[in-house]
Protein backbone atom coordinates (compact mmCIF):
# COMPACT_ATOMS: atom_id res chain seq x y z
CA UNK A 1 0.00 0.00 0.00
CA UNK A 2 2.85 2.08 0.46
CA UNK A 3 3.17 1.62 -2.90
CA UNK A 4 -0.02 2.60 -3.98
CA UNK A 5 0.58 6.34 -2.14
CA UNK A 6 3.32 6.64 -4.47
CA UNK A 7 1.52 5.81 -7.63
CA UNK A 8 -1.33 8.57 -6.60
CA UNK A 9 1.07 11.17 -5.51
CA UNK A 10 2.87 10.78 -8.71
CA UNK A 11 -0.73 10.90 -10.33
CA UNK A 12 -1.48 14.00 -8.63
CA UNK A 13 1.54 16.00 -8.80
CA UNK A 14 1.44 14.86 -12.65
CA UNK A 15 -2.41 16.68 -13.07
CA UNK A 16 -1.22 20.08 -10.84
CA UNK A 17 1.77 20.22 -13.22
CA UNK A 18 -0.51 19.96 -16.41
CA UNK A 19 -2.76 23.35 -14.80
CA UNK A 20 0.44 25.01 -13.15
CA UNK A 21 -0.94 24.73 -9.45
CA UNK A 22 1.65 23.48 -6.82
CA UNK A 23 1.48 20.20 -5.48
CA UNK A 24 1.17 21.53 -1.94
CA UNK A 25 -2.55 23.62 -2.99
CA UNK A 26 -3.92 19.92 -2.96
CA UNK A 27 -4.69 17.95 -0.05
CA UNK A 28 -5.12 13.86 0.07
CA UNK A 29 -7.85 12.32 1.88
CA UNK A 30 -7.22 8.81 2.16
CA UNK A 31 -10.66 7.25 2.40
CA UNK A 32 -10.82 4.37 4.53
CA UNK A 33 -14.61 2.93 4.95
CA UNK A 34 -14.51 -0.25 4.37
CA UNK A 35 -11.07 -0.57 5.50
CA UNK A 36 -9.68 -2.20 8.72
CA UNK A 37 -7.94 0.27 11.11
CA UNK A 38 -4.75 -1.97 10.63
CA UNK A 39 -4.36 -0.44 7.01
CA UNK A 40 -4.99 2.98 8.48
CA UNK A 41 -2.32 2.62 10.96
CA UNK A 42 -0.01 1.56 7.78
CA UNK A 43 -1.27 4.83 5.36
CA UNK A 44 -0.40 6.93 8.24
CA UNK A 45 2.81 5.57 9.07
CA UNK A 46 3.72 6.12 5.46
CA UNK A 47 3.15 9.61 6.25
CA UNK A 48 -0.98 10.15 5.41
CA UNK A 49 -2.67 12.64 7.81
CA UNK A 50 -5.81 13.30 6.56
CA UNK A 51 -8.31 10.19 6.38
CA UNK A 52 -12.52 10.11 5.41
CA UNK A 53 -14.95 8.04 6.97
CA UNK A 54 -18.78 7.40 5.48
CA UNK A 55 -20.24 5.04 8.39
CA UNK A 56 -20.16 6.92 11.61
CA UNK A 57 -19.96 3.61 13.83
CA UNK A 58 -17.42 2.05 11.64
CA UNK A 59 -15.46 5.03 12.08
CA UNK A 60 -15.28 5.45 15.85
CA UNK A 61 -14.30 1.78 16.09
CA UNK A 62 -11.35 2.12 13.98
CA UNK A 63 -10.38 5.66 15.69
CA UNK A 64 -10.16 4.35 18.83
CA UNK A 65 -7.92 1.87 17.93
CA UNK A 66 -5.16 4.32 15.79
CA UNK A 67 -5.82 7.11 18.11
CA UNK A 68 -2.19 7.33 19.18
CA UNK A 69 -1.48 8.37 15.39
CA UNK A 70 -1.90 12.07 14.50
CA UNK A 71 -5.12 11.96 12.26
CA UNK A 72 -7.00 14.93 11.13
CA UNK A 73 -10.52 12.94 10.46
CA UNK A 74 -12.89 13.85 7.69
CA UNK A 75 -16.23 12.63 7.58
CA UNK A 76 -18.03 12.13 4.13
CA UNK A 77 -21.24 10.13 4.91
CA UNK A 78 -24.69 11.03 4.30
CA UNK A 79 -25.60 12.51 7.64
CA UNK A 80 -29.00 12.18 9.57
CA UNK A 81 -30.09 14.48 12.11
CA UNK A 82 -29.50 11.97 15.40
CA UNK A 83 -25.53 11.30 14.44
CA UNK A 84 -24.85 15.27 14.45
CA UNK A 85 -23.23 15.28 18.11
CA UNK A 86 -21.30 12.37 17.53
CA UNK A 87 -19.88 13.45 14.28
CA UNK A 88 -19.26 17.40 15.73
CA UNK A 89 -17.65 15.52 18.48
CA UNK A 90 -15.26 13.49 16.72
CA UNK A 91 -14.06 15.16 14.05
CA UNK A 92 -12.65 17.87 12.43
CA UNK A 93 -14.42 18.23 9.21
CA UNK A 94 -17.64 17.39 7.03
CA UNK A 95 -17.96 17.27 3.73
CA UNK A 96 -21.33 16.58 3.03
CA UNK A 97 -23.90 18.98 4.60
CA UNK A 98 -26.49 19.34 2.68
CA UNK A 99 -29.40 20.97 4.75
CA UNK A 100 -29.36 23.86 6.87
CA UNK A 101 -31.08 21.81 9.46
CA UNK A 102 -28.22 19.65 9.76
CA UNK A 103 -25.21 23.08 10.01
CA UNK A 104 -26.94 23.93 12.85
CA UNK A 105 -27.20 20.87 14.58
CA UNK A 106 -23.81 20.52 14.32
CA UNK A 107 -23.06 24.07 15.25
CA UNK A 108 -24.97 23.90 18.68
CA UNK A 109 -23.21 20.83 19.27
CA UNK A 110 -19.79 21.30 18.47
CA UNK A 111 -17.99 21.04 22.14
CA UNK A 112 -16.49 24.02 23.04
CA UNK A 113 -13.28 23.18 24.20
CA UNK A 114 -12.95 22.11 20.73
CA UNK A 115 -12.08 24.88 17.34
CA UNK A 116 -14.55 25.47 15.08
CA UNK A 117 -15.65 22.59 13.00
CA UNK A 118 -14.73 22.81 9.03
CA UNK A 119 -17.48 22.35 6.56
CA UNK A 120 -18.29 21.80 3.44
CA UNK A 121 -21.81 21.81 1.74
CA UNK A 122 -22.11 19.14 -1.13
CA UNK A 123 -23.96 19.85 -4.12
CA UNK A 124 -25.62 17.59 -6.47
CA UNK A 125 -24.23 19.42 -9.74
CA UNK A 126 -25.65 16.32 -11.23
CA UNK A 127 -29.07 16.42 -9.83
CA UNK A 128 -28.86 12.38 -9.24
CA UNK A 129 -31.59 11.45 -6.83
CA UNK A 130 -29.71 8.61 -5.73
CA UNK A 131 -27.43 11.24 -3.80
CA UNK A 132 -27.31 13.79 -1.65
CA UNK A 133 -26.51 16.98 -2.01
CA UNK A 134 -28.10 20.55 -2.15
CA UNK A 135 -29.96 21.85 -5.43
CA UNK A 136 -27.25 24.54 -6.89
CA UNK A 137 -29.80 27.09 -6.93
CA UNK A 138 -30.50 26.46 -3.53
CA UNK A 139 -26.64 26.82 -2.73
CA UNK A 140 -26.45 30.91 -2.50
CA UNK A 141 -28.82 30.94 0.32
CA UNK A 142 -27.52 28.05 2.58
CA UNK A 143 -24.48 29.29 2.35
CA UNK A 144 -25.32 32.50 3.12
CA UNK A 145 -27.58 30.96 6.15
CA UNK A 146 -24.56 28.39 7.14
CA UNK A 147 -21.69 31.00 7.52
CA UNK A 148 -23.53 32.69 10.59
CA UNK A 149 -23.25 29.74 12.37
CA UNK A 150 -20.52 30.60 14.83
CA UNK A 151 -19.45 26.96 15.74
CA UNK A 152 -18.69 25.90 12.06
CA UNK A 153 -15.77 26.96 9.93
CA UNK A 154 -17.45 27.49 6.35
CA UNK A 155 -14.77 26.20 4.23
CA UNK A 156 -16.49 25.65 0.61
CA UNK A 157 -18.17 23.24 -1.52
CA UNK A 158 -17.82 19.38 -2.11
CA UNK A 159 -19.77 17.35 -5.30
CA UNK A 160 -20.09 13.89 -5.63
CA UNK A 161 -20.84 13.75 -9.59
CA UNK A 162 -21.94 11.25 -11.57
CA UNK A 163 -19.21 8.70 -12.44
CA UNK A 164 -17.96 9.54 -16.55
CA UNK A 165 -14.93 7.41 -17.79
CA UNK A 166 -13.77 10.30 -20.14
CA UNK A 167 -11.99 13.01 -18.93
CA UNK A 168 -13.76 16.18 -20.67
CA UNK A 169 -16.65 14.75 -19.62
CA UNK A 170 -15.40 14.35 -15.62
CA UNK A 171 -14.43 17.91 -15.90
CA UNK A 172 -17.50 19.08 -16.95
CA UNK A 173 -19.01 18.37 -13.66
CA UNK A 174 -16.15 19.83 -11.63
CA UNK A 175 -16.38 22.75 -13.39
CA UNK A 176 -20.02 23.31 -12.06
CA UNK A 177 -18.75 23.37 -8.94
CA UNK A 178 -16.30 25.41 -9.57
CA UNK A 179 -18.21 28.34 -11.08
CA UNK A 180 -20.81 28.06 -8.08
CA UNK A 181 -17.37 28.11 -6.00
CA UNK A 182 -16.16 31.55 -7.97
CA UNK A 183 -19.31 33.11 -8.05
CA UNK A 184 -19.96 32.46 -4.46
CA UNK A 185 -16.12 33.67 -3.66
CA UNK A 186 -17.30 36.89 -5.76
CA UNK A 187 -20.30 38.16 -3.59
CA UNK A 188 -17.46 37.69 -0.61
CA UNK A 189 -18.29 34.40 0.29
CA UNK A 190 -14.70 34.13 1.28
CA UNK A 191 -14.40 30.01 0.74
CA UNK A 192 -11.14 28.28 0.06
CA UNK A 193 -12.22 24.36 -0.36
CA UNK A 194 -13.15 22.38 -2.73
CA UNK A 195 -13.48 18.85 -1.79
CA UNK A 196 -14.00 17.06 -5.28
CA UNK A 197 -12.69 13.71 -6.92
CA UNK A 198 -11.86 10.06 -6.08
CA UNK A 199 -9.71 7.47 -7.37
CA UNK A 200 -11.27 7.25 -10.91
CA UNK A 201 -11.74 11.15 -11.58
CA UNK A 202 -9.48 13.32 -9.56
CA UNK A 203 -6.85 14.32 -12.13
CA UNK A 204 -9.74 15.58 -13.52
CA UNK A 205 -10.64 17.35 -10.50
CA UNK A 206 -7.39 19.04 -9.83
CA UNK A 207 -7.48 20.53 -13.47
CA UNK A 208 -10.88 22.01 -12.29
CA UNK A 209 -9.39 23.18 -9.07
CA UNK A 210 -9.88 20.74 -6.40
CA UNK A 211 -8.28 21.67 -3.04
CA UNK A 212 -9.18 18.61 -1.12
CA UNK A 213 -9.06 15.06 -3.14
CA UNK A 214 -11.16 11.99 -1.47
CA UNK A 215 -8.54 8.81 -2.37
CA UNK A 216 -10.32 5.22 -1.30
CA UNK A 217 -9.49 2.76 -3.64
CA UNK A 218 -6.43 3.40 -5.29
CA UNK A 219 -4.54 3.23 -2.24
CA UNK A 220 -6.01 0.91 0.09
CA UNK A 221 -7.52 -1.39 -2.91
CA UNK A 222 -11.17 -2.98 -3.14
CA UNK A 223 -13.01 -2.36 0.58
CA UNK A 224 -13.19 -5.55 2.11
CA UNK A 225 -15.45 -4.82 5.57
CA UNK A 226 -18.55 -4.27 4.57
CA UNK A 227 -20.40 -2.55 7.46
CA UNK A 228 -22.77 0.40 6.44
CA UNK A 229 -24.87 0.41 9.26
CA UNK A 230 -25.02 3.00 11.71
C1 LIG B 1 -16.17 6.19 -1.04
C2 LIG B 1 -16.05 7.64 -1.28
C3 LIG B 1 -14.89 8.17 -1.88
C4 LIG B 1 -13.72 7.34 -2.35
O1 LIG B 1 -14.06 6.58 -3.47
P1 LIG B 1 -12.96 5.72 -4.26
O2 LIG B 1 -13.57 5.49 -5.59
O3 LIG B 1 -12.75 4.45 -3.48
O4 LIG B 1 -11.72 6.52 -4.34
C5 LIG B 1 -14.81 9.55 -2.01
N1 LIG B 1 -15.81 10.36 -1.61
C6 LIG B 1 -16.94 9.88 -1.05
C7 LIG B 1 -18.00 10.84 -0.63
C8 LIG B 1 -17.10 8.51 -0.88
O5 LIG B 1 -18.23 8.06 -0.33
Amino acid sequence: MPENIGFVRDRISRAAAQCGRSVDSVTLIAVSKGQPATQIDAAARAGLRNFGESYLQEALEKMRAVSERDITWHFIGGLQANKTRSVAENFAWVHSVDRLRIAERLSAQRPYHAPPLNVCLQVNVGGELSKGGASPEDVPDLIAAIAKLTRLKLRGLMCLPPAEDDLDRQRHWFAQLRELFDSLNKSGAGLDTLSMGMSGDFEAAILEGATHVRVGTAIFGPRTNTIQSA
